[in-house]
């Protein structure tokens, strides 16, 4: 095996480390758009909010695809049959 500097193989790791750590804040920011992403369809107005406060949601018999009605999951009280 031919010599190596000690220098080089420093800077090889060094290296291994830095793109390591890139790798990392990859992962990082791709975890973080996906959160977002899950936030921003929880704040979707995909609910039903009837005309007394409830909100229900798509698999609720009462639900209805009116979008006078519709509101975000934050919003009116939950369903006590489908939690809204
Ligand atoms: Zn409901």
């Amino acid at each position: 095996m031919k010599h190596v500097p000690t220098y080089i193989i420093a800077a090889a790791i060094a290296l291994g480390c830095a793109l390591a750590q890139d790798k990392r804040d990859e992962e990082i920011k791709e975890l973080r758009e996906r959160i977002a992403k899950i936030e921003e369809r929880e704040g979707e107005k995909s609910y039903y909010l009837s005309s007394t406060g409830i909100r229900h949601n798509r698999t609720c018999k009462y639900f209805k695809a009116n979008p006078k009605f519709m509101c975000t999951k934050k919003e009116g009280r939950a369903c006590q049959i489908c939690g809204g």
